[in-house]
């Protein structure tokens, strides 16, 4: 089994916090499909996109982002020519909160421990990709560069990268794809950006810390 796959058996099993009670089933993280719709295998992925939390398709399927709004990110990437085995997509948290409301502190904190094992997983991640302000903050704060976002809106961080030295990662903040949806021009800007990702990755993935 690979590292991946059984950190994803464990995750499944989680009931740090009381969401799980409310949702049909945790959901770990998760790369691209193939034709067939079967995921591709993650496990070297250098770009971590992060959203916030499953919905209603996504509590169903078991996969992040296969909604309204994962159709719009999954397009995009693949639109952008991100190879198919470089990303995974992951939440904040991994089990959806009731009426999709935004998860709370203390859930969000339930979860974290996840997210840890995830980044020390993924060994040839370069880039982390947070969608919109409440993934954007939980990394943020999580991974220690407030300061760099300070109290700007997403709206003027997204599409601006920066590199965390100390942690040898770019940071790419992107709106989350749900907001992006349901504003023409917030849809045509967040395409522009992955598209922007899309040129400068393999720039950045070669970096040497
Ligand atoms: N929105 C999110 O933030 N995450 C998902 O997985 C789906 C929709």
């Amino acid at each position: 089994m690979s590292e991946l796959h059984d950190l994803h058996a464990r995750i499944k099993e989680c009931s740090a916090c009381d969401l799980r009670k409310g949702c049909t089933q945790v959901v770990p993280g998760c790369g691209a499909f193939d034709t067939a719709g079967a995921e591709i295998d993650p496990s070297e992925a250098r770009i971590l996109f992060v959203g916030e939390g499953p919905g209603a398709e996504e509590d169903k399927t078991g996969r992040t982002f296969v909604g309204w709004s994962g159709e719009l990110l999954r397009r995009s990437i693949k639109a952008a020519g991100i190879p198919d085995d470089y990303y995974f997509i992951d939440n904040t948290v991994r089990c959806r909160p009731p009426d999709n409301r935004d998860p709370k502190p203390d859930e969000i904190e339930a979860c974290w421990p996840w997210m840890v094992e995830v980044l020390k997983t993924l060994k040839l991640l370069k880039i982390i990709v947070p969608m919109g302000k409440p993934a954007l903050r939980t990394m943020a704060f999580k991974l220690g560069f407030q300061k760099k976002i300070g109290q700007l809106p997403i709206t003027k961080l997204a599409g601006k990268p920066f590199y965390l030295e100390d942690r040898g990662l770019y940071i790419f903040p992107l709106f989350h794809p749900a907001f992006a949806n349901r504003q023409n021009d917030r849809r045509a800007e967040f395409i522009a950006h992955l598209q922007y990702l899309g040129k400068a990755y393999a720039g950045w993935v070669r970096r040497k810390r």
